[in-house]
């Protein structure tokens, strides 16, 4: 079992401290056997549990309780409950008020940083906390069952600092990481322009050398955490006489207040509403040679390699949004009543929700084979796909389903089933289309190689 100190690094973090103290507290430790056990006792194979046993989600009362699935363990347990703390007391009360103003808090995000939320699986040696990637998905995970989308912890840490990580300098590291584990610059990736979407090798935007530094031009378009962001990693054509365009793109860090970069309006979405999406302008931008994130004209082969992880958390998301909407649509329809019964009680509700309960505890088990597999650098851009196609539609046929049994409840937007629907909406169209995973699934299967 991990130790406490490996999983935080050296990092004297609140959430690291407030773990070890928690691990001292025998009673938290009680409370997680009990619970594991009341768990154990439903599974008819008696004979294959122990005390170490963990059910998986499927096989206990609720899919987002504490103390299942076997790719965990008790570390991961208190780390859990410590974050869904965090999102029950610090984005839950707020988030009604951030989505008036489309963008979350600048507070948040340092609190975030105080607990230790941000670049959890950046390595310590380097500023970051020093868990590894399931911890990073257990902040994802949660943020999903608190239905709070405003927060784009995820992408500041699970997107863009990966790319510092992998390809930056020294100096590009210290002059970012620490900074973004504080919550103190918030980060931003800018691939998508008004004209190119899903063709990445069609953008417009360039950098041409001018001495020792570039000068950016072009703009971008749907930029999460663009209006808040401090530092935005452009991708942005340097060689236009390249064999093909993916031998001529570039990625450049480009902090706030460059003269010449420019944030556009929030943009109005149907959901999503407190995560700020910006356009972002480059007029002129002089960057020195310091900007230059890897080498130069190798940009699209590192957005190649860091897609698979982005794919997998969008499916991720999926997942863990499909267990909170059905747990919140099962506690809805055993309390609403028609026909002098609970909607519960009706035959057609119970198939329903036996499908539903089969189709997200198989996107579970798939989910959790990927996070092995990229936990020891073996999820493909292929098996990446497959999660973020399959794991995004199926969350759009759940949300749909799950507020269809809210009845017209389901459609007013008080009701937090809708805000879910309306959220996941987005997650077949970004980070790659659903037909361009189909595509890129396709592609292996009528390959020879
Ligand atoms: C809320 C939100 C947040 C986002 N955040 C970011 C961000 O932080 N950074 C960023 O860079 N981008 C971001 N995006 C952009 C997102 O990644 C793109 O919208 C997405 O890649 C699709 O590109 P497009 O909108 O230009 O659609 P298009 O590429 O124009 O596609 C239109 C339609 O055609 C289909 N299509 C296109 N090509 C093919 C093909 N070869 N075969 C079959 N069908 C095809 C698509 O699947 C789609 O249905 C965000 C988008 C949204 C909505």
């Amino acid at each position: 079992m991990q130790t406490v100190k490996k999983l935080f690094g050296p990092k004297n973090s609140p959430l690291a401290e407030s773990l070890r103290c928690l691990r001292g507290k025998q009673h938290i430790r009680r409370k997680l056997d009990k619970t594991v056990y009341a768990q154990t006792r439903c599974i008819s194979t008696t004979q294959h549990v122990n005390k170490d046993f963990r059910p998986e989600v499927g096989q206990v009362n609720n899919l987002m309780d504490i103390g299942t699935r076997r790719i965990l363990d008790e570390d991961k347990d208190l780390f859990r409950e410590n974050v869904r703390r965090f999102f029950t007391e610090e984005v839950s009360p707020y988030h009604a008020q951030w989505e008036k103003d489309g963008q979350v808090s600048r507070e948040l995000w340092l609190k975030a940083g105080e607990q230790g939320l941000l670049g959890v699986n950046t390595p310590a040696e380097i500023g970051g906390i020093g868990g590894d990637f399931i911890d990073s998905m257990i902040v994802l995970e949660e943020q999903c069952y608190s239905n709070c989308s405003g927060p784009g912890f995820i992408l500041h840490s699970d997107v863009v600092m990966p790319y510092l990580r992998h390809f930056g300098t020294k100096e590009q590291l210290e002059k970012y990481i620490p900074d973004m584990v504080a919550g103190k610059k918030i980060g931003a990736i800018a691939m998508t322009e008004p004209g190119a979407g899903s063709d990445l090798q069609g953008i417009r935007t360039n950098a041409v050398k001018d001495g020792d530094d570039w000068i950016l031009n072009g703009s971008k378009v749907f930029i999460t955490n663009g209006f808040m962001s401090d530092v935005v990693i452009v991708v942005a054509v340097t060689n236009t006489e390249a064999k093909s365009k993916a031998h001529g793109i570039s990625l450049f860090l480009v902090d706030a207040g460059t003269p010449g970069f420019k944030k556009g309006k929030k943009l109005e979405k149907i959901g999503l509403k407190a995560q700020d999406t910006s356009e972002l302008f480059f007029e002129d931008v002089r960057l020195g040679p310091e900007s230059v994130l890897g080498e130069i004209n190798k940009g699209f082969y590192y957005l190649m390699m860091e897609l698979p992880q982005e794919r997998l958390m969008a499916a991720s998301i999926g997942q863990a949004a499909c267990e909170w909407m059905f747990e919140e649509t099962r506690a809805y329809i055993k309390q609403r009543k028609a026909f002098g019964k609970t909607i519960a009680d009706l035959q057609v509700t119970q198939h329903k929700m036996a499908e539903m309960k089969t189709e997200i505890c198989i996107g579970r088990a798939f989910i959790d084979q990927c996070y092995e597999l990229h936990s020891v650098k073996k999820l493909d851009s292929y098996t990446a796909s497959m999660a973020k196609y399959w794991n995004t539609d199926i969350q759009n046929k759940i949300a749909t389903q799950c507020l269809q049994l809210h009845g017209g409840w389901g459609y007013m937007l008080e009701y937090p089933i809708a805000r879910a629907f309306l959220d996941a909406r987005v997650q077949p169209i970004y980070t790659g289309t659903n037909e361009i995973m189909k595509e890129l699934i396709a592609r292996q299967i009528v390959s020879d190689k």
